[in-house]
């Protein structure tokens, strides 16, 4: 045990995973616990919105920002803004630099239980000639430059390609079974609904700007399919309404291997001509995970359905950073959150073994923006081995996909119980 008279929580990373995890913890362990977070930064930006905002021209560090210090004051929780640094999983014990200013000192920490929710590292920085040539809405400071980009008139009217680099998964999750006769299987794409929601957007763009249509843009997938996590069927359905809108498709491009003024060119040999080349990485893992005994052959946690590391029982991992969690979908994310939140209350003898030995059974969600007020709503478990696979498309979902963000900034990252089955309900049986 840690010095202090509670057990000592830490907490790593303060975006959807770090902070739902501690909601859930507090709301789990009572005021049992001592919860510390840790984050470089001090606001939760809400990425999955990234997207609509930059075909919207609005600035996403106005419109889905979060401070962090404000959400979590009146909980309890303790947060630091600093760089963490390493992890000495033997002695239990974070290193981090405060980095409000520069020339700080380095700080230990001790912890009974720490919570891994440091995300991944999008990897542009791999892609050759991504920085001249290429772009993307994954952060504040691309989504600005693809919003200048398209609302000051530097957009030519050329063609567009939309797809993801390779996704270099580790062995983690093998042999977990999260469905009977199902599996975590491996993805050839970290998350693929942005690509999707971004050609549909696009799209829309081009046709509101009197800039041309679908038939202008190429979207192209590493895999067989695209969004295979979606399920086959949704999947087929989603390609059959692009090919009659008039959008082209290009699968089984292996990876990126450079990005030109061109265009992009594959390690597959295949190629797209294009204007504007709207990318998403690499996701891997973090650099002070790679290497550690808690970490799998890239540097993501290893953990059971129990989101717990199997040799450090103390150490959990939920969000991107977690072997399991593939696609890296933060709807996957939230569910692991809660998992964490019940096997840390059953250790402290708050929960009984039966309400908390839940495991993960993930549920690809993703409601992806289409512009005009539409969107695309997926809720499928088909690739885990579970029996579902629901598309819906239309305005509800475009509405619920709004409302999702307005109700998790008004309740500061605290989802109502009822939010994601009154989502469904909604989606799926009453406007469907
Ligand atoms: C364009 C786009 C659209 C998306 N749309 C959807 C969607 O519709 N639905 C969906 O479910 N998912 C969507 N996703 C995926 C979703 O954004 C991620 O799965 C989610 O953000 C993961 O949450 P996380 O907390 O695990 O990681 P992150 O959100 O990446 O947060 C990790 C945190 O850890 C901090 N951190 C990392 N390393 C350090 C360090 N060394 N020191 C200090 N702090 C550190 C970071 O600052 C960050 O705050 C989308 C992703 C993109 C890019």
């Amino acid at each position: 045990m840690t010095n202090s008279a509670k057990p000592r929580v830490v907490v790593l990373g303060a975006n959807f995973a770090g902070l739902g995890a501690a909601q859930k913890i507090r709301e789990y362990c009572g005021d049992t616990v001592d919860i510390t977070m840790i984050d470089r930064k001090s606001y939760l930006l809400f990425i999955p919105n990234l997207p609509a905002v930059v075909f919207e021209n609005e600035d996403p560090a106005l419109h889905l920002r979060m401070d962090i210090f404000e959400t979590v004051s009146g909980t309890n929780i303790n947060f630091i803004k600093a760089e963490i640094l390493g992890l000495d999983v033997e002695r239990k014990e974070v290193s981090f630099q405060p980095n409000e200013r520069v020339g700080t000192e380095t700080v230990g920490m001790r912890y009974d239980y720490l919570v891994i929710a440091v995300g991944a590292r999008l990897a542009y920085d791999r892609i050759e000639g991504f920085g001249e040539y290429g772009d993307t809405v994954s952060d504040i400071y691309h989504s600005n430059r693809l919003r200048n980009y398209l609302f000051s008139d530097q957009y030519q009217g050329g063609p567009i390609a939309i797809g993801s680099a390779r996704f270099h998964q580790g062995n983690g999750a093998e042999g977990l079974e999260p469905y009977p006769g199902g599996s975590i299987p491996y993805a050839e794409a970290a998350c693929e609904g942005p690509p999707l929601e971004g050609m549909l957007s696009m799209a829309t763009w081009l046709k509101n700007h009197g800039r041309g249509g679908p038939d202008k843009i190429t979207v192209f997938t590493p895999g067989k399919v695209i969004a295979e996590d979606a399920g086959l069927k949704v999947v087929h359905q989603l390609l059959d309404v692009a090919s009659n809108m008039g959008f082209h498709y290009m699968n089984e491009t292996q990876d990126i291997k450079r990005i030109t003024r061109e265009g992009i060119e594959f390690t597959s040999g295949k190629s797209i001509e294009a204007e504007l080349k709207i990318i998403f990485p690499d996701w891997v893992a973090v650099d002070f995970l790679r290497g550690l005994p808690i970490s799998d052959n890239m540097g993501f946690v290893i953990t059971d359905l129990l989101m717990r590391n199997p040799k450090y029982p103390e150490v959990f991992a939920c969000g991107d950073a977690a072997a399991v969690t593939v696609p890296k979908l933060g709807a996957i994310g939230h569910q692991e959150c809660a998992i964490v939140g019940k096997q840390i209350a059953k250790d402290l003898g708050r929960l009984q073994a039966q309400d908390a030995d839940q495991p993960l059974q993930p549920v690809t969600y993703c409601i992806g923006d289409m512009g005009n007020n539409q969107a695309f709503y997926i809720r499928s478990n088909s690739w885990f081995g579970g029996p579902e696979q629901v598309l819906k498309i239309g305005h509800i979902p475009y509405l619920l996909k709004m409302q999702y963000k307005n109700l998790f900034f008004k309740g500061k990252g605290i989802m109502p119980e009822w939010g994601l089955d009154f989502s469904q309900l909604v989606a799926e049986k009453i406007f469907a």
